[in-house]
């Protein structure tokens, strides 16, 4: 089964248009910035549902870039959807944002495998791109058509396949444009919400949303407009799709324990959400790959490319369990690392969070990675301690 956060997770690169996207942000004063509930409020349109929290404002104007807003996410979904993918993503966003904050303003996109359905998102999306000046109306058509870069069409195709061989997929991703000046996600169906694969957990969608917002909460400590510059500050892949990864585990548990979030029931499925049943799985296969396809690649030479048949996202995860299992601190990423990103660089920047360079702990991490998986799993015990988890 594959449930993916797509691997441009950043700003793509492309033919945007040409207009200054930045002229609409402008010094905003926010006083009430916390998200304090769940409870989100849907409008079903003929073309699309729509969803945002029933208390937090929508953003009118675009903010500076990374300031703490306490705005609702703008959930957009496909009419083919059940209304109930479109409460729990808009949910699971709010209860990320009750965790790390909201940056900035979200629009978050789903997609599902009706043409016709998709299609009147698509007019929407541009519609929206071309009046806030970020894309020409030709270029958003072309850019969520068959032969566009991670468009509707390509995530509706996800979907639709998946459907089609009874074979679960499916992929998010964080696919905006830095100049844009907000937060903008793509997903294809989060099938685990919905009855065509009984057996896929509802929690996995539900992580799946504090995965993709925890990538927000990372580019939000990252001002620089140039693509090259970001994405060098992101880190190699284990590090930014294992912290996402594993912050989103963390979120998620922690949401669960508070009951900010619950999970919708399904017939058929049998396991309910357990964080540490979730980490060995992830162990388990990380250190099967890490046998199998690349015994002699540190996590360090790992990229979106060579990603050790996708081991690096839960590699990924168990590197930032070991780190944070040495100290007595929760939340180091949040509280400590991205706020000095930007200004001491990422290797710079891992040093002063953690006391030890990259090169000494992807060392480090080679020795761990064969050890025993119960000796391995005692780190979560200390990692419950920190976080005060349940
Ligand atoms: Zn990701």
């Amino acid at each position: 089964m594959l449930l993916s956060c797509a691997s441009d997770d950043n700003e793509s690169n492309e033919n945007f248009s040409d207009s200054q996207s930045n002229n609409q942000s402008e010094e905003l004063i926010f006083s009430n910035t916390e998200i304090l509930n769940t409870d989100v409020k849907c409008e079903e349109f003929d073309t699309h549902v729509y969803c945002i929290s029933k208390s937090a404002q929508v953003a009118k104007k675009y903010p500076k870039w990374g300031t703490l807003t306490g705005y609702s996410p703008e959930v957009f979904c496909s009419t083919d959807l059940p209304l109930l993918v479109c409460t729990e993503t808009t949910k699971s966003l709010l209860a990320a944002m009750m965790e790390w904050g909201s940056y900035g303003n979200a629009e978050y996109w789903i997609i599902g495998s009706d043409k016709t359905a998709a299609k009147n998102l698509t007019d929407l999306n541009c519609q929206r791109r071309k009046e806030k000046d970020q894309m020409r109306l030709e270029d958003c058509e072309w850019k969520h058509g068959p032969n566009g870069d991670h468009g509707f069409e390509s995530y509706r195709l996800i979907g639709e396949e998946s459907i089609k061989t009874n074979q679960p997929s499916g992929s998010a991703g964080l696919n905006g444009d830095r100049g844009w000046g907000f937060h903008y996600f793509t997903s294809s169906i989060p099938i685990g919400l919905t009855d065509y694969f009984p057996y896929i957990e509802p929690w996995q969608e539900q992580k799946l949303a504090f995965h993709e917002y925890f990538h927000a909460f990372q580019h939000s400590f990252i001002e620089t407009e140039d693509y090259d510059i970001r994405d060098k500050l992101l880190g190699p892949v284990w590090f930014n799709e294992g912290g996402a990864e594993y912050m989103a585990h963390i979120g998620f548990k922690k949401s669960f324990d508070e009951g900010i979030l619950s999970t919708p029931i399904k017939e058929d499925t049998t396991n309910p959400y357990d964080f540490k049943e979730a980490m060995r799985n992830k162990l388990e296969y990380a250190k099967m790959s890490k046998k199998e396809v690349c015994p002699n690649l540190d996590i360090g030479d790992m990229s979106y490319q060579n990603d050790c048949n996708g081991a690096s996202y839960d590699l990924g995860t168990w590197a930032h369990i070991l780190l944070e299992s040495k100290t007595t601190m929760p939340n180091l990423l949040v509280d400590k690392f991205y706020p000095i990103l930007e200004e001491n660089g990422w290797e710079e920047a891992f040093n002063k969070t953690y006391g030890i360079s990259p090169k000494e702990f992807y060392s480090e991490f080679n020795q761990f990675i064969n050890q025993s998986t119960d000796d391995q799993l005692k780190l979560l015990d200390k990692i419950f301690e920190n976080y005060n988890l349940n």
